[in-house]
C-alpha cells in the first residue's frame, strides 16, 4: 500500500487518502494513483502531482493537440455542440442582462479558441483568448495582461480537471472583478467512483471536484449565488445581487415555460447530485 501523502487537500485542507489507480499505456504514465479528500471528496492525480512541469506540459499539449484546431475530438464527441451551445448561452446572458455586455470577457485556457470565435461570428461579442501553453500570436492576451479583478466575466471550460496547485485555482478566480462572474465547464459529481474505468479519467485529467469541493470554492472565494445552463453544461457564478439575479433567471425562465434555460441558486447549484455520474458516458447520457 502506498505511503500517505503528507500534503492536506488543497481545497478544504483535510487529509487525503489512497482511493484506486489506474494503468495508462500512453503518455509515459503507467500506473497513476488517485487520493481522495476525507471531507469534501476532492479527487487528484498523486501521480501527476509529483510529475516535472516540462514533463506536464509535454503530457498536456500531446494530449490536447489531436483534436485541437481541428472540429471534432475523439475523446469528447459534444465538444462541438457544447461549445456552440456556450456561445448561445453567453449571448442570451448579456442579453438578458446577466453578463455586462460592455465588460471584458476572457477564455482562460482557451486552447484554440473556438469559443471566442463563435461568439465573435455567431453573436458579435468579444471574448478575449488566453491559453498559457498554446496562445501564441497576437489573437491572444500575453501574460501581463492578466491583470487582477481586471475582467467582468473569466469562463474556463474544460480547465479545472487539468489543475493541480490551490494557486492555479485561486489564479483564475482572481482574475474576476469585484462585481464580476466566473463562467465554469468541468465534470461535477457528487462522488467520485472508485472505478478505473470511469470515463473521465483521461491521460491529461488530475483533479475531478465533488459538489462539497465546488461549493467551498465558492464560498471561500466569495460567490453569492450560481447559474446552471443544461445545454452548455455551464456555471455561471456571481458575486453580487442575487435577489437581481434570481429576478433575471425567473423571467427568462417564464418565457421559456416548460424548458427553463438556468437553474438558480444561492450557493452552487449541485445539478448532477443523486445523478449517477458513475455511469454517465462521454456523451452525457446515462
Ligand atoms: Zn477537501
Amino acid at each position: 500500500m502506498q505511503a500517505p501523502i503528507a500534503s492536506p487537500c488543497i481545497i478544504c485542507g483535510a487529509d487525503t487518502r489512497f482511493a484506486f489507480a489506474k494503468r495508462f499505456d500512453t503518455h509515459g504514465l503507467g500506473a497513476v494513483e488517485y487520493w481522495r479528500c476525507v471531507a469534501c471528496g476532492f479527487t487528484c492525480s498523486y501521480t501527476h502531482s509529483r510529475m516535472k512541469p516540462a514533463a506536464w506540459e509535454t503530457l498536456n499539449v500531446a494530449s490536447h493537440a489531436a483534436y485541437q484546431g481541428t472540429d471534432e475530438d475523439p475523446g469528447d464527441p459534444r465538444w462541438r455542440t457544447r461549445l456552440e451551445a456556450q456561445a448561445r448561452v453567453l449571448d442570451d446572458a448579456a442579453a438578458i442582462g446577466l453578463l455586462d455586455a460592455e465588460g471584458h470577457w476572457i477564455d482562460y485556457a482557451c486552447g484554440d479558441g473556438k469559443l471566442a470565435d463563435a461568439l465573435a461570428k455567431n453573436y458579435a461579442r468579444s471574448l478575449l483568448k488566453y491559453d498559457r501553453y498554446m496562445g501564441r500570436g497576437a489573437a491572444y492576451l500575453d501574460d501581463g495582461a492578466l491583470v487582477a479583478g481586471g475582467f467582468d466575466l473569466v469562463i474556463t471550460t474544460s480547465v479545472f480537471e487539468h489543475i493541480m496547485r490551490r494557486v492555479d485555482f485561486d489564479a483564475i478566480q482572481g482574475l474576476v472583478s469585484p462585481t464580476g462572474v466566473l463562467g465554469i465547464h468541468t465534470l461535477v459529481c457528487e462522488s467520485v467512483p472508485d472505478d478505473p474505468t470511469w470515463f473521465y479519467l483521461m491521460p491529461a485529467h488530475c483533479a475531478f471536484h465533488t459538489n462539497r469541493s465546488m461549493q467551498l470554492l465558492f464560498e471561500q472565494w466569495g460567490y453569492t449565488c450560481s447559474v446552471y445552463n443544461v445545454a452548455a453544461q455551464l456555471w455561471l457564478w456571481f458575486k453580487t445581487d442575487p435577489d437581481g439575479i434570481e429576478r433575471i433567471v425567473g423571467s427568462a425562465n417564464a418565457r421559456d415555460g416548460s424548458n427553463p434555460k438556468y437553474v438558480f441558486k444561492r450557493g452552487f447549484v449541485d445539478y448532477w447530485k443523486g445523478s449517477p455520474m458513475a455511469r454517465m458516458d462521454v456523451a452525457g447520457k446515462i
